[in-house]
């Protein structure tokens, strides 16, 4: 998708700090990290958001879930607990729209969230 940052990340044009890459996805360092740890992971393909994701063909999905799991493990917050968030839309905060799961962790967590 033509000006679409995310995409510009899969395809190397735009500079990213990968952790991890799986078949359909890639995970990389959230440029203004809101906690210790705090991944991106997202489906190489472009889909703008989760219900996109939802829709898609093949268990992407679930394979974003594993991968996100995958990189709380390699992070060492796994056995400590950490959030997986995916804003969906403006109301929620959504800037970017190619749909990503936030790997959060590393701190306690607050809830409800702001
Ligand atoms: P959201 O607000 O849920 O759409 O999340 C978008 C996230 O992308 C924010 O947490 C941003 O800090 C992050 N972000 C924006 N640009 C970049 C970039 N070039 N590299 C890594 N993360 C980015
Ligand atoms: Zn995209």
């Amino acid at each position: 998708m033509p000006d679409c940052l995310f995409c510009k990340i899969v395809a190397g044009e735009i500079p990213a700090e990968l952790v991890a890459e799986s078949g359909r996805t890639i995970a990389f360092r959230d440029i203004n990290p809101m906690a210790p740890t705090h991944v991106l992971v997202i489906p190489k393909e472009h889909l703008s958001d989760l219900a996109a994701m939802a829709a898609a063909d093949g268990g992407l999905l679930a394979e974003v879930a594993a991968q996100a799991h995958q990189v709380a493990e390699a992070e060492g917050i796994a056995p400590s607990g950490y959030r997986v968030v995916f804003n969906t839309g403006a109301e929620a905060g959504q800037t970017v729209f190619h749909a990503h799961a936030h790997v959060l962790g590393g701190r306690r967590m607050n809830w409800p969230p702001g």
